[in-house]
């Protein structure tokens, strides 16, 4: 059967498998920024970000974290459950950077008091704008999808904190998605790469994530490797432990 694709989005092919519940998410080299005004591509890139998200996921499942990921089945393709995307892009941060930097007036690297947790509207004619419980109310959205996702968002904080820790890599925010599968589960969806949170070195506080593209800061192809080689070696030596 020829392969029947979705959705193509700014970073990912999604396809229909044979299986209705089932769907393959083919990552692309290309990227995009600033609402996509932005746009580049380079070697690598979707087989860092499948490759992470699929060990990520894998290891959230270990510690009770329902996600939708199946398998990987090539270096930049994942299996996932088809789910009904939730209109939310939930934001979690440690450290300011980006746009709360200059919501709060912070410096960039201004540690947190605690983990701050930002539930945007996931709509690109909008900009993705931050709204509050109210305004996701109107939308349609229930009290306790919107609860779900922020208890999801600071439980997956507190597992990759440390994990990325032990890599030597700082966790300053990232972006996840939530979707519900057809017996009305929520779960962790979307991917967890390099295009979708900030990676500091921890002794150099070099950037290792999707703003050296963002501000052009060369290095970028490089940056992706890296963090691709300091997850899947956890993998590695997690696999033997
Ligand atoms: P964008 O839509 O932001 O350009 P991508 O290029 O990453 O994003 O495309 C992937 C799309 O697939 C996103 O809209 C995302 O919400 C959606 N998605 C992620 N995981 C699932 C899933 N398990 N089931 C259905 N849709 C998903
Ligand atoms: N992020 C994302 N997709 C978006 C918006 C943000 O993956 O559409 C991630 C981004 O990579 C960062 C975190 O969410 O890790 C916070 O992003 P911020 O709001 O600071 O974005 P900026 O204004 O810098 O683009």
């Amino acid at each position: 059967m020829p392969e029947e694709m979705l959705y193509e989005g700014k970073a990912k092919r999604v396809f229909a498998t044979d299986d209705e519940g089932v769907l393959l998410h083919r990552y692309k080299d290309d990227a995009t920024a600033f609402n996509a005004k932005k746009r580049g591509s380079w070697e690598g890139k979707g087989k860092t970000n499948a490759t992470m998200s699929a060990a990520l996921f894998e290891y959230l499942e270990t510690q009770g974290v329902p996600t939708h990921f199946v398998d990987q089945v090539d270096d930049v393709t994942i299996r996932t459950k088809k789910l009904e995307m939730l209109p939310v892009e939930v934001i979690v941060r440690n450290i300011a950077a980006g746009s709360l930097a200059r919501l709060l007036g912070f410096e960039e690297g201004r540690k947190l008091k605690a983990p701050i947790v930002e539930l945007c509207y996931k709509d690109d004619d909008l900009d993705d704008p931050m709204l509050n419980w109210y305004h996701f109310r109107e939308l349609g959205v229930a009290d306790e999808d919107l609860a779900f996702c922020e208890e999801l968002g600071l439980r997956v904080n507190e597992i990759l904190v440390p994990f990325f820790d032990e890599k030597g890599v700082i966790l300053v925010d990232f972006k996840i998605e939530v979707g519900r599968d057809k017996d009305g589960n929520l779960m962790l969806a979307d991917e967890i790469s390099p295009d979708t949170c900030r990676f500091w070195d921890k002794e150099t506080g070099e950037k290792l994530d999707k703003d050296r593209f963002r501000r052009d800061m060369g290095g970028v192809e490089e940056a992706y490797a890296e963090m691709l080689r300091r997850v899947t070696e956890i993998k590695e030596r997690g696999a033997v432990d």
